[in-house]
């Protein structure tokens, strides 16, 4: 059996490759471990966030499905940051678990050019260096001239709960065998890193009184163009604290924790830490915030966010039962950490492509990333590049000043990971070009251009971005006066002011105006900005112009008299492909830019 392109792994990464490359024409099969676990939510039921809102609504505006399928299943949605300005608002959705995973599921079954295959791959065939297709479990061989490996967490896993260690992908999954071992024996280099998750709890138990309600944004902000949801009933989800008697407990208690008795040896995620870190790493801390957030409609089950751990679950129940609202609280699964296996991602090219065996490519977790959206992100780049590299055309590689898609990637490619890598806004030096509002105008065409978007979808794009110049060229002339200012100005003046609001602008605006909010606000917001974005363009063209000085992959850094010896190292180890990549490893000064930009200029003259 021959496919273009074969996906292993059902998970975030793996769904958005395998659509990706079906609907880019190419016959592709998905191979994972249990069809029903598409799309599975091993972690929290949220999508979005600060900074993965962002990448969402990108992988929407290139033609991905995350957003949209999270807009179908989700229960709660928010913007968050709203405090803050419009660069850094981000959306956020609380979704139900299962009805996630169906929907995602029933949309792999449908999709014309793709094969779901349930079986276990346990090796690679790589003939020279070449990647050439897959042995499963069951002893099957199928051909492909592409593979992506989107395994998460499953490579060699371990789940932690106190003493105990049981040998597992996530909870109630057996580990995957064999990937490991065969990428290792082909000289790929490996690491091992850890995660944790929180208890789920019997929402029956809780006393929700005794916690702080936090409600959804009205409308539902949505995620997806697509979404032709209509007004929903969004849940709510709860807000507790930790006190001095849970830190006593997990205190006299934490050489339990298979983090602190030395179990534990990957390295685990610094932003997202498990409660005894939060304990015992901010002691002066009085109290610790918590979210009850429900797993689904039809379901009682309560995710506790902030409470991950790998104690023993009897100090578990001790513990969490200290929390208001939780005294009488029933487990029905206990916090566990997991450890598993992953590639240092130093070892791709910018296109998720290996470097050292061509034709195979990595994504997701296994790249020492953490999160759906992260994951999620990677997964769509390399069906892309897969499929561009099978059509024989030039790949896509967004740069860190179109997408944050390009941020995660050329972080990944260029600085490696040794813990796991999550997205923040603070990671993106152009962040105010790198908006959720205008991720369409940003990328939109590169998803129309590969036969990622429909033209139905593009013309609604289109016509909307000649609606919004339209709007623009109204709000320059048009005066309205707003409760925050004295004299009434032009809306384009208004919006620049920092203390107007936005909805006082709305509520000013004439009837007749009959736009949408949604796009008026656009339009505002590009206002607000292009002050701004206007100063931030020499920046963006020094970084454009170093972005586009190439350096061949055979390129010798050792011959190269006048760079340092460390600088010669990472060079080598990290081959970049352009000198802006070059110039952010870390131990490349600026004096070893100088020297490779003479050199590689010299090589061009040559
Ligand atoms: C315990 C735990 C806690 C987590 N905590 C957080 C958190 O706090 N915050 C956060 O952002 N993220 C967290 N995550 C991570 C989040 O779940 C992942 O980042 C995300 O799911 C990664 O997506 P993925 O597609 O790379 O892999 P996964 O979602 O893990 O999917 C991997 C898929 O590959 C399949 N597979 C694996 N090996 C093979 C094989 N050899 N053959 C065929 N199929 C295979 C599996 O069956 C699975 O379907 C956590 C994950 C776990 C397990």
């Amino acid at each position: 059996m021959s496919y273009d392109l074969i996906v292993i792994g059902g998970g975030h990464a793996g769904c958005e490759a395998a659509l990706a490359g079906a609907r880019m024409g190419v016959k592709t099969a998905l191979i994972t471990i249990r069809k029903d676990r598409i799309a599975q939510m091993s972690c929290n039921p949220a999508v979005g966030g600060l900074a993965k809102g962002q990448l969402v609504r990108e992988i929407d505006a290139i033609g991905g499905e995350i957003g949209y399928c999270t807009d179908m299943t989700g229960i709660q949605f928010r913007i968050l940051n709203r405090s803050k300005g419009p660069a850094v608002w981000s959306h956020r959705a609380q979704v139900d678990r299962i009805a996630y995973r169906k929907y995602m599921g029933i949309t792999i079954h449908k999709q014309p050019g793709l094969t779901v295959i349930e079986d276990e791959v346990v090796d690679l065939l790589i003939d020279q260096r070449v990647c050439c297709g897959v042995v499963t479990v069951s002893r099957e061989t199928f051909e492909a001239k592409t593979i992506i490996v989107t395994s998460g967490t499953f490579l060699n896993g371990v789940i932690h709960i106190g003493e105990n260690q049981i040998p597992a992908g996530r909870i109630g999954e057996e580990p995957s065998k064999g990937l490991s071992e065969c990428l290792v024996g082909h000289g790929l280099e490996m690491g091992r890193l850890k995660t944790g998750t929180p208890p789920r709890l019997n929402g029956t138990t809780i006393n929700f009184d005794k916690c702080t309600v936090q409600y959804g944004d009205e409308p539902p902000p949505f995620f997806s163009r697509r979404s032709n949801r209509q007004a929903i009933n969004q849940i709510q989800c709860h807000l507790t604290y930790t006190n001095s008697k849970t830190h006593q407990i997990i205190n006299d208690n934490i050489k339990r924790s298979a983090l602190y008795s030395g179990n534990i040896k990957g390295v685990g995620p610094r932003y997202c830490p498990s409660i005894e870190d939060k304990v015992v790493r901010f002691a002066d801390k009085e109290r610790h915030q918590l979210f009850l957030e429900p797993e689904g409609l039809n379901t009682s089950e309560y995710y506790l966010n902030g409470f991950s751990s790998s104690l023993p679950e009897e100090i578990q129940v001790e513990a969490v039962r200290t929390i208001p609202g939780l005294e009488e609280v029933k487990i029905n699964q206990p916090a566990y950490a997991i450890e598993y296996d992953f590639f240092p991602p130093h070892q791709l090219k910018p296109t998720m492509e290996s470097k050292y065996i061509k034709n195979l490519y990595l994504a997701g977790q296994v790249n020492g990333t953490s999160g759906y959206e992260e994951a999620a992100a990677q997964g769509l780049m390399a069906s892309i590049n897969a499929v561009l590299n099978i059509r024989g055309e030039n790949p896509v590689v967004f740069d860190r000043s179109q997408a944050y898609i390009g941020v995660l990637i050329d972080d990944l490619v260029t600085k490696s990971t040794a813990e796991p890598y999550r997205m923040f806004t603070s990671r993106a030096e152009y962040r105010l070009f790198l908006r959720e509002d205008n991720a369409e105008d940003r990328l939109s065409e590169t998803g129309r251009r590969i036969g990622l978007l429909s033209e139905s979808l593009i013309e609604k794009i289109f016509s909307e971005k000649k609606q919004r110049t339209d709007i623009y060229s109204e709000f320059q002339k048009l005066r309205i006066s707003v409760p925050e200012l004295e004299e009434p100005l032009t809306v384009a003046e208004a919006a620049r002011r920092p203390e107007v609001d936005f909805t006082s602008i709305f509520n000013s605006l004439p009837n007749t105006m009959t736009a949408k909010y949604a796009v008026i606000e656009k339009v505002l917001i590009e206002i607000k900005y292009e002050g701004y974005l206007r100063r931030q363009q020499l920046q963006l063209q020094r970084f454009k112009s170093m972005e586009s000085l190439a350096i061949p992959a055979s390129f010798d850094y050792k011959e190269i008299k006048g760079l340092k010896t460390e600088a010669s190292e990472k060079l080598s180890r990290i081959k970049p492909a352009t000198l802006g990549q070059a110039s952010r490893i870390s131990g490349v000064s600026p004096g070893d830019i100088a020297v490779l930009m003479v050199n590689l200029k010299n090589r061009r003259r040559k």
